[in-house]
């Protein structure tokens, strides 16, 4: 039996490989012109770190995490998320010293979830986090950043959802109110929300359980229990996503898989996907910095699921990438001359793969097709005598002859 991938583990294999780095290309072109710079931090962490920001009582750190022993007996964490990872960085390497942090990451993430459409056990993030900065313009200008960055590679469908959980000033008294709510519906709730109730009620809201969402229907809304900091910073998010023609609908129950948001909170969805329809989703995050051990530094950043953006890419963009051509050499002359002309029209720019299998020319034009070329270009002892080529458009099936250059600019041309 041949060996195959761990369940949830995907391969990208080419094709879909060409979309996702045409996502992030167009990520890093868009948020380097917001300032942002790439920081890199390992796939394992102690699994400490998890525990203390996202939260002991979150389904990631109960549920999904995949944690296990090193050779000395040290609790590593191969990582759920990217920001916890960032903030440590932040610290351990003093950039803190600089006024304000804009920072972008990419890479694969962990968790042990049920595997289904859009839902993996390895799943790439690319997330970006603005490190310094408490100004509610800064969360509406990441909002905006991350809104035209979908426009931008051709995601339909995007919804903002956006909420604000609050901060230490008003949460606590939010929760309280939610407790003795949730107190009065205890029967309806599932075992997870019931034990969660006393230390992280508003894990409740977030619940997909069928009972849970009817149960708290009629739960308390945080926004109406914001203090005046709060309000008036989640005021100003709103009226700056308006002024950027951003359109965002307030959504209360919105609390996130994280403890440690504060503030704003957002999801971004596409009604181009089915049930795991968020793209994109993050919040501010003030406190956790403080937390960790840094100094008070407050933060907002967000996170952009690839494998669903590729997903819809795939079934609705096209993705034509540069057309190949397929290069056939006959008889050793041509096979030796083939070499320098191919060397300087690679470093043209051009796409070329030269086919090198012994078989008639007929047999060689048809690999040349199935190969997927555009262009099929021919040089024989004739050819090469005269400076030329044979080039054959493999669409309309016609072929001329062309200089070396002029054959170069045709098939560029594409
Ligand atoms: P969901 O509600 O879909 O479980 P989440 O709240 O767990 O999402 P975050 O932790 O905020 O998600 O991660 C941000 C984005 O990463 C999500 O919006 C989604 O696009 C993507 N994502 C999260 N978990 C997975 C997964 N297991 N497989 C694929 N993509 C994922
Ligand atoms: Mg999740």
């Amino acid at each position: 039996m041949p060996i195959t991938a761990i369940r949830g583990f995907n391969d990208i294999l080419p094709g879909d490989s060409d979309i996702w780095r045409r996502i992030e290309s167009e990520a890093y072109r868009l948020f380097s012109g917001y300032g942002f710079s790439e920081i890199r931090t390992p796939v394992a962490e102690k699994a400490e770190l998890f525990l203390r920001s996202i939260g002991e009582t979150t389904d990631i750190v109960e549920k999904e995490m995949y944690t296990f022993e090193d050779r000395h007996g040290d609790s590593l964490a191969l990582r759920p998320e990217g920001t916890a990872p960032v903030v440590r960085a932040y610290i351990e390497h003093k950039l803190y010293i600089a006024p304000v942090s804009k920072l972008y990451y990419t890479g694969p993430m962990f968790r042990y979830e049920r595997p289904q459409k859009g839902r993996y056990r390895q799943f790439y993030q690319i997330g970006a986090e603005v490190m310094g900065d408490d100004s509610p313009r800064a969360d509406a200008e990441a909002l905006s950043m991350l809104m035209s960055f979908f426009a931008k590679i051709g995601v339909a469908g995007v919804e903002l959802h956006i909420n604000s959980l609050g901060d230490a000033n008003c949460r606590p008294a939010y929760k309280e109110k939610l407790k003795a709510y949730l107190a009065g519906v205890k029967g309806a709730l599932c075992e997870n929300c019931l034990r969660r109730m006393d230390t992280n009620p508003l894990r409740a809201l977030d619940c997909k359980a069928s009972g849970c969402i009817e149960a708290t229907k009629d739960a308390p809304s945080i926004v109406d229990s914001l203090c005046e900091g709060c309000a008036s910073h989640f005021g100003t998010v709103r009226k700056y996503l308006a002024l950027s023609g951003i359109d965002a609908r307030i959504n209360p129950r919105m609390v996130r898989g994280l403890d440690y948001y504060t503030k704003t909170t957002f999801e971004i969805t596409s009604t181009a996907l089915g049930s795991q329809n968020a793209v994109a989703a993050g919040g501010r995050y003030d406190g956790l910095v403080k937390e960790l051990g840094g100094p008070e530094t407050p933060c907002f950043g967000f996170a952009i699921g690839m494998e669903r953006v590729a997903l819809i890419l795939k079934e609705t963009a096209s993705h034509a990438g540069s057309p190949l051509t397929v290069f056939i050499a006959l008889g050793e002359k041509a096979e030796e001359a083939s070499i320098p002309i191919l060397r300087s029209w690679r470093e043209k720019g051009s796409k070329v793969m030269e086919e090198f299998s012994p078989g008639s020319l007929k047999s060689r034009m048809k690999r040349a097709d199935r190969l997927g070329a555009r262009y099929t270009v021919i040089m024989g002892d004739d050819e090469l005598a005269k400076g030329e080529v044979a080039v054959k458009d493999m669409l309309t099936s016609a072929q001329e002859r062309l200089s070396f250059d002029a054959a170069l600019m045709r098939i560029l041309s594409e």
